[in-house]
């Protein structure tokens, strides 16, 4: 199966105006292979100037808007959360879903995950749902089960059918901000895994499924990671901030 490359910028809670700025200046004189998607996920007060930029320079088509989070209910009385609708009104296109910084200091479980998917989906945003292993867990080879039990409630809430529209971002807790990165070989072998339990429930799905790497890619190392057969692109956190850093990381993607 040819999929497309997806590279996600991860900002965080980090950013500002300028960087808004730099990036759409940076983004405007990027060569990108037609099978790559760009993705960029600012903080929520960034999405509107983020969109009018991408606007004003004709860049809507090569770089698309995502977003960090959503809540799981479509609207009412949820002070300083943010709908799906409401995004989708923003031009937000992807959600970030999950991320281990939301499961571990946000007490988000894999059934909230799992629910916030299922809204996301129905306002016709794209989840980037993440998942990933503790180094704990990696040790006492828990990997696989741990990560099974992230996917399984997902499947349970939208049907297997629905992950044609997911996106599923693998990301290493341990490898999160760290600089320790996992070796190709040990990140392919992951996916591979993610791959073959999505198909044992439906392998014309799990065919489709973009599978991204996440957990410090950098300019140095996303070549080889990028290179391996399951993995379709890269959810990048610190080195998205670096606009020159991620242009390379951009260009690097080749997809099918
Ligand atoms: C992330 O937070 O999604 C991430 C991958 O961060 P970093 O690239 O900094 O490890």
């Amino acid at each position: 199966m040819k999929r497309r490359a997806i590279i996600a910028a991860n900002w965080k809670m980090n950013g500002n105006l300028s960087l808004v700025k730099d990036m759409i200046d940076g983004m405007q004189e990027l060569q990108l292979n037609d099978n790559v998607q760009v993705v960029i996920c600012p903080s929520f007060p960034y999405l509107a100037a983020f969109a009018n930029f991408a606007q004003t320079e004709n860049l809507q088509k090569s770089i698309q808007l995502g977003c960090q989070n959503v809540n799981e209910n479509q609207s009412g009385a949820y002070t300083g959360e943010v709908s799906p609708d409401m995004l989708k009104e923003c031009t937000v296109k992807y959600v970030i879903i999950g991320h281990s910084e939301r499961r571990s200091l946000f007490n988000e479980s894999s059934v909230l995950v799992a629910k916030k998917v299922a809204t996301a989906l129905e306002a016709g945003l794209t989840p980037i749902l993440c998942i990933g292993e503790s180094e704990a867990e990696r040790d006492n080879a828990q990997t696989n089960s741990v990560l099974s039990a992230q996917i399984k409630p997902v499947i349970d809430e939208i049907g297997i059918e629905k992950f044609a529209d997911v996106v599923v971002a693998y990301e290493p807790v341990w490898a999160i901000g760290t600089g320790k990165t996992a070796s190709p070989e040990m990140a392919q072998e992951t996916h591979q895994f993610i791959r073959q339990f999505l198909a044992d429930n439906n392998a014309e799905i799990a065919d489709k499924v973009p599978l991204l790497y996440g957990g410090s890619m950098n300019a140095a190392n996303c070549e080889q990671l990028l290179a391996q057969t399951d993995i379709d692109g890269g959810l990048i956190g610190g080195a998205s901030l670096k606009v020159d850093e991620f242009k390379i990381i951009c260009s690097t993607a080749k997809g099918y």
